[in-house]
C-alpha cells in the first residue's frame, strides 16, 4: 500500500505535479525579471481562462473570500441597493459582506437545492433601483448551479452590475464572462483553477472599473482597494516590477503553470470534461439509491452533494476515507448533518471518479447499507463511455 488518498472535496483539490513543483522551487525576488515574466504571463492567461479579453485581472494573496470582499468593497457605496440571488451558504456570505460595506441587501431565494427562476429575479429587479446583483455560480454548500448568463443579462437590462462568485466553478463550469456581460467574475486558487490555497483571483470588466472610478466615497478596505492593485497588475503585465504588498511569489508561479494546463486542454474541452464527470458522478450516486441536494435541472458539474442513506451519518465519511477517498461533510445549516459533498473539478480524471465511487461503495458496505456492489461504479462507467 502506498498510503495514497484521493482528495475529492470541493476545494482544495488534487493538483498537477508540476504545479506543486512550482510551489517547491526556491523563492525568487518579487522584483526579479524572471518573476515579472511569470506574473505578466499569468495575468494574460487569466483573461483567456475567464474568456474576458477586455477585462482587468487581479491576482492578490488571500482566499476566495477576499476576492468576494474585494469586488464588493470596490463596487458598493453605503446606501446602495444590492440583490443577492441566493442558492446557499456562500450567497449568504455575499450578503454579509455587502451589509458590512453599507449596502441595503434584498434576497431572492429558492428552497434548499433549488435556484430562483429568471422571472423571480426579474420581479425583484423591477421592485428597486439596484446597483449590484450577486450570484453564486456553484454554491458549494448545495451543489446548485446558477444561471449566470441569464442573471447577468437581467442585471444589465436593469442597470445593475453583476458580480458572480465562481469559486467552485471558474475553469470547470462554462462561463463566458465578456460575452455574458458578467462585470466581475471571481474565484480562489484552490478550486477548479488547480493551485494550492492562497490566491484571490478576479477579472473586472470595463463597467465595473468605470463604476469604481465614479465612486463618491473612498473604498473602505485598504488592502482590497483597486487603487492599490491596478497599477501593480498593469506594471507586471508590462513586465515591470512594482510594489504595493509582496505578491505570493510561489503561488503566482504555480498559477501560471496551472493556467497553462487549462489553456492547453482548451476551455471547451474542459467544460465538456467537467460535464461528463459530473453527470457520471450523479448517475453513480443515484444508482446507489442516494438522493441529492441539488435538483437535477440545477445540479453543478464540479461537485455533487448526496444525502446519507436513512440511519447513516458522518461515520460514512470515515469509512470512505479508510477506502482511500477524502470527502467533505455538509455545510448548509438546515441540512448540515444529513448530507455530504464530493468535489470533482480541475485535474480530476474518469479514473479518479471511479475510484471515489468504489471507495463510497466500500464505505456504504462498512456502515451496513445494503446495495448491489458495483452498481454505482457501473452506472458512472456507462455515463463515461457514452459517445
Ligand atoms: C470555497 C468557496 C468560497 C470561499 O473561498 P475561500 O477560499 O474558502 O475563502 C466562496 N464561494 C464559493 C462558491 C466557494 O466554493
Amino acid at each position: 500500500m502506498k498510503g495514497r488518498t484521493l482528495l475529492m472535496i470541493p476545494g482544495p483539490i488534487e493538483f498537477e505535479p508540476d504545479v506543486l513543483q512550482a510551489m517547491g522551487q526556491a523563492t525568487i525576488s518579487h522584483v526579479a525579471a524572471d518573476f515579472c515574466e511569470v506574473f505578466g504571463r499569468a495575468l494574460e492567461r487569466m483573461r483567456e481562462v475567464f474568456l474576458c479579453p477586455g477585462g482587468q485581472p487581479f491576482v492578490v494573496a488571500g482566499s476566495g473570500t477576499l476576492a468576494m470582499d474585494m469586488a464588493v468593497a470596490n463596487l458598493v457605496e453605503p446606501g446602495d441597493r444590492a440583490l443577492v440571488v441566493n442558492t446557499g451558504y456562500f450567497s449568504d456570505r455575499f450578503a454579509a459582506i455587502l451589509e458590512r460595506y453599507g449596502a441595503q441587501v434584498s434576497h431572492v431565494r429558492a428552497p434548499v437545492g433549488g435556484a430562483p427562476g429568471a422571472d423571480e429575479v426579474e420581479a425583484a429587479l423591477q421592485q428597486g433601483d439596484y446597483a449590484l446583483v450577486t450570484v453564486t455560480h456553484v454554491d458549494t454548500s448545495t451543489g446548485v448551479l446558477a444561471d449566470v448568463q441569464g442573471i447577468a443579462a437581467l442585471a444589465r437590462r436593469y442597470g445593475a452590475l453583476c458580480v458572480a462568485d465562481g469559486v467552485c466553478a471558474t475553469a470547470g463550469e462554462e462561463c463566458r464572462q465578456q460575452e455574458w456581460g458578467v462585470d466581475v467574475y471571481l474565484t480562489a486558487s484552490q478550486k477548479a483553477i488547480g493551485v494550492p490555497p492562497g490566491l484571490a483571483l478576479l477579472v473586472a470588466g470595463p463597467l465595473a472599473i468605470d463604476a469604481w472610478r465614479a465612486r463618491q466615497s473612498p473604498v473602505a478596505n485598504y488592502y482590497a482597494d483597486f487603487a492599490n492593485w491596478l497599477p501593480i497588475m498593469e506594471a507586471y503585465e508590462a513586465r515591470r516590477a512594482s510594489y504595493f504588498a509582496t505578491p505570493a511569489v510561489n503561488l503566482v508561479s504555480a498559477l501560471d503553470v496551472s493556467l497553462g494546463h487549462i489553456l492547453a486542454e482548451g476551455l471547451e474541452a474542459r467544460f465538456r470534461r467537467h460535464r461528463r464527470i459530473g453527470d457520471a458522478c450523479k448517475a453513480g450516486i443515484a444508482a446507489l439509491g442516494l438522493g441529492q441536494v441539488a435538483a437535477p435541472a440545477v445540479a453543478a458539474h464540479t461537485m455533487t452533494a448526496p444525502y446519507y442513506p436513512e440511519g447513516v451519518g458522518p461515520e460514512l465519511l470515515k469509512a470512505v476515507l479508510g477506502a482511500g477517498a477524502i470527502l467533505a461533510g455538509g455545510l448548509q445549516p438546515e441540512i448540515k448533518t444529513r448530507y455530504f459533498r464530493i468535489g470533482h473539478m480541475g485535474a480530476v480524471s474518469a479514473g479518479d471518479l471511479l475510484a471515489t465511487l468504489g471507495a463510497i461503495e466500500q464505505g456504504l458496505a462498512a456502515v451496513g447499507y445494503r446495495f448491489e456492489p458495483g452498481a454505482g461504479v457501473a452506472a458512472a462507467q456507462r455515463e463515461l463511455l457514452k459517445p
